[in-house]
C-alpha cells in the first residue's frame, strides 16, 4: 500500500516558470488528499498523469491566493467531467464564504461539496479505518491549518508454522492479529509476540504552511517520517519572516532537529530568490536530511516492520 507525496507546486506568491504556487498530493490510505490548491494545480495534475476524479478531498490550509486559486479551476473541471459522488472540503470558515461565491457566479456543480472546519473537540478532522488526518493551528496573517497524516495500525500477520504448530482456529487468528495471548487446551499462556510478526511502522507526514516559527509545533509533529515546513525566507531576511508571519529556512530546519522527524521537505519558496538552493543548504547546516522540494517530486514512505525491542 503506498504512501507517496505529489509535490504539485512549490512557490509561494509569485508563480515562476519552473514553479507553481503551493499544492501537494497525499497517496495514502487508499485515497487521494489534495493539500492546498494554487494557482495552476490542475495543469500541474494533467502533466504528471493524474487524474482529478480519483480526489475526494481537498484540504485548504488558508484563504490565501497562493493556496486557493486553483479551486475554483479544478471544481470546474470536475464538474465538466461529470462527477456525481461528493467531494469534502477541509479548512477555515472563510472556505464556505469562498465556495459560495463559486456557486454564486460559475454554479451549480453535478455533485455534493461537504464542508469540514477544524474545532478544538475534534480530534481528527478525518478518519477512516486506514488513516486519521488532524489539524494544527498555525500562527499566519489570516487563520491558518496544517494537517498530519498517520496510518494506523494494520492487524498482525501471524506467523504461518505456529497455525500448524498450535491448531489456531479462525477465531484464535482474529484475536490473535488483534494482539491477544493465546491459551492452549491445557491453559498455557502463548504470548503473542511469539505467534505474531513484527508489527508494521505507521507513516506520517505532516504538512505545515504557512506559519512563523513556532517551537510548540514540534511536539504536535513529533518524529513523523516526512514534514513539510514552509521556507519562504532565508535567514537573512529573518526581520521580513518575522512581519510577514512567515519561516526561514534555519527556523524550518530548528523545527525539524526539536521534533526529531525523519525526513524535512522544505518549500514554498519566495520568488526573490533565483537559486533555492541557498534555503536548502541552509537548513541542511542545521538538520541534515532536508530536501528542498521542486514541482514534480514525489516522495515515498516504504512500508516497514517495526524491529522487536
Ligand atoms: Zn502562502
Ligand atoms: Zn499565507
Amino acid at each position: 500500500m503506498s504512501f507517496e507525496l505529489t509535490i504539485l507546486g512549490s512557490s509561494a506568491a509569485l508563480p515562476t516558470s519552473q514553479r507553481f504556487p503551493t499544492a501537494h498530493l497525499l497517496h495514502a490510505g487508499e485515497r487521494f488528499f489534495l493539500i492546498d490548491c494554487g494557482e495552476g494545480t490542475q495543469i500541474r495534475m494533467r502533466q504528471y498523469g493524474i487524474n482529478p476524479s480519483r480526489i475526494h478531498h481537498i484540504l485548504i490550509s488558508h484563504l490565501h491566493g497562493d493556496h486557493v486559486f486553483g479551486l475554483f479551476g479544478l471544481l470546474s473541471t470536475l464538474g465538466m467531467l461529470g462527477r456525481r459522488v461528493p467531494l469534502n472540503l477541509y479548512g477555515p470558515q472563510a472556505l464556505e464564504e469562498y465556495v459560495e461565491f463559486y456557486m454564486r457566479f460559475f454554479g451549480p456543480l453535478p455533485f455534493d461539496l461537504v464542508i469540514e472546519f477544524p474545532s478544538e473537540h475534534k480530534e481528527f478532522i478525518f478518519e477512516s479505518d486506514k488513516l486519521s488526518i488532524s489539524a494544527i493551528p498555525l500562527r499566519h496573517r489570516a487563520p491558518s491549518f496544517g494537517y498530519l497524516f498517520r496510518e494506523k495500525q494494520k492487524p498482525l500477520n501471524v506467523r504461518k508454522e505456529q497455525i500448524d504448530v498450535y491448531g489456531l482456529g479462525i477465531a484464535d487468528l482474529v484475536s490473535i492479529k488483534r494482539g491477544e495471548d493465546f491459551r492452549t487446551a491445557s491453559g498455557t499462556i502463548v504470548p503473542n509476540k511469539e505467534l505474531t510478526l513484527p508489527p508494521f511502522s505507521q507513516r506520517s507526514y505532516a504538512y505545515l504552511s504557512d506559519t512563523s516559527y513556532d517551537p510548540g509545533l514540534a511536539e504536535r509533529v513529533k518524529g513523523v517520517d516526512l514534514l513539510f515546513h514552509e521556507a519562504t525566507f532565508s535567514k537573512i531576511d529573518k526581520k521580513l519572516a518575522a512581519q510577514t508571519q512567515h519561516s526561514t529556512a534555519a527556523e524550518a530546519a530548528d523545527l525539524a532537529k526539536l521534533a526529531g522527524v525523519k525526513k524535512l521537505l522544505i518549500g514554498h519558496f519566495s520568488s526573490r530568490y533565483k537559486d533555492p538552493s541557498i534555503l536548502e543548504d541552509e537548513a541542511k547546516e542545521i538538520f541534515k536530511n532536508t530536501s528542498g522540494v521542486k514541482d514534480g517530486d514525489i516522495y515515498s514512505v516504504p512500508l516497514e516492520r517495526l524491529s522487536g525491542e
